[in-house]
């Protein structure tokens, strides 16, 4: 394992490390977090999360889905995140029309990642039928919805607008929500260069009607009928068979973990394991942010392992039996991939005199910072030479918090 760009580095300022790629947010749902936690049935379940997620999902415009996403941004920033995927499909108004300019609260989130100074792989999602009997969208769906054309019309006006701290990707929400001939018309208008995140084998009841309707699991749909590989993400992957688990290894892509969300929303446990033995690239998403922390999430990434395993230390490759230094390899070597950012001057850097790391070497810094203790190490972060958090603190903090609690104001 070359673990030459990803080792934590002492340096005068304090440890040096990487800084890691968010591989799959919902901005707006910050703005719920922690408000879906009461018991309203005992087979409370992602579906009727899904509902208060739709009803929150309703009072967005651009000016209130700009504040959430900055503040969202700024905290990710100050975890150490320089650079997140934003599976956007909260196109329309309420009502499902488009707005006037069709593409913006795209806009409103390219502008909140420009107000926090982090690195934005904006993927318009492609919402077409609420279920995989190709049923219509639901009220409270209408405003995800495109057709074919009109998602490709703002695919096209967003990837114009690529820079060095924006790519445009493509997002297809789920197998359930994008019939199979339309997955292979956008996938062949794209550009080559374009990435593709889809979520995936999240839920069991989604595996079923999968098997049900299209005769196959979504993972073994998605092999045999698309040319996965590198440039595709496949996000959160949970329910996967042996076969599934080396298929998505061998293909080359990306799989989007997303521990604190799955946990919260009793989604399951993916295979690492079994994925690691075959060679498989992943990274993690902070997803629907009830925490936005990437420590939290690879130490429940591993956590859940032992729990299950009712062993310790499963995140190992070959060339490091240390835990915390597998993790951070794997996530820094999917980055790119699935991000399209090659962002190797970004960086963080942990405060060298907190308590936690007294005495730390380069072998055991990285265990330390991931499995020990829960204050913010992370105290400057670089993004394209810009410093934009200072002493823990991001540059703008104060000024977006403002902003995002007049957002709130208005959104409850
Ligand atoms: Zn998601």
């Amino acid at each position: 394992m070359s673990t030459s760009t990803s080792r934590i580095q002492r340096t005068p300022e304090g440890w040096r490390a990487r800084g890691i790629a968010n591989l799959h947010s919902h901005a707006f749902q910050r703005a719920m977090a922690g408000m879906a936690e009461r018991q309203t049935n005992p087979e409370d379940s992602f579906w009727t999360w899904r509902e208060t997620m739709y009803r929150f999902a309703a009072r967005f415009d651009p000016d209130t889905l700009r504040a959430v996403a900055a503040q969202l941004y700024a905290e990710m920033l100050e975890a150490g995140y320089t650079s997140v995927c934003e599976f956007h499909y909260l196109h329309h108004a309420p009502d499902g029309r488009p707005y006037a300019d069709p593409a913006a609260m795209s806009r409103a989130l390219v502008a909140a990642a420009r107000d926090a100074g982090i690195r934005l792989t904006l993927l318009p999602v492609l919402y077409m039928t609420g279920g995989f009997d190709g049923r219509a969208l639901g009220e409270r769906q209408k405003r995800f919805g495109h057709d074919v054309d009109a998602y490709l019309r703002l695919f096209e006006s967003l990837h114009a607008g690529q820079d060095d701290s924006l790519r445009v990707g493509c997002a297809l929400h789920s197998l359930r929500a994008v019939p199979a001939d339309a997955v292979r018309e956008v996938i062949a208008a794209l550009p080559g260069d374009a990435r593709l995140h889809v979520h995936i084998a999240e839920q069991l009841g989604e595996v079923q009607d999968c098997l049900a309707i299209r005769g196959a699991r979504p993972v073994e749909w998605l092999l045999a009928n698309t040319d996965v590989d590198a440039r595709w993400t496949l996000v959160h992957a949970t329910h996967l068979t042996p076969e599934e688990t080396r298929g998505i290894a061998a293909s080359g892509a990306t799989v989007a973990i997303c521990p604190t969300t799955e946990a919260n929303l009793g989604d399951g446990l993916f295979p690492l394991r079994a994925y690691l033995d075959a060679g498989g690239a992943w990274g993690i998403g902070s997803d629907s942010h009830i925490s936005v922390s990437p420590v939290e999430e690879l130490r429940w990434l591993e956590y859940g392992q032992r729990l299950v395993t009712h062993h310790r230390n499963i995140a190992v490759r070959a060339g490091s039996t240390s835990v915390g230094e597998t993790l951070l390899h794997d996530v820094a070597a999917s980055g790119a991939r699935s991000t399209g950012f090659d962002a190797d001057g970004d960086h963080i850097v942990l405060d060298a005199a907190a308590p936690i790391l007294a005495g730390a070497t380069d072998d055991d810094v990285a265990d330390r910072w991931i499995f020990s203790g829960n204050r913010n190490l992370v105290r400057e972060v670089v993004v394209g030479g810009e410093r934009v958090v200072i002493d823990g603190h991001h540059r703008d903090r104060d000024a977006i918090a403002l902003r995002y609690a007049r957002a709130i104001d208005a959104l409850l």
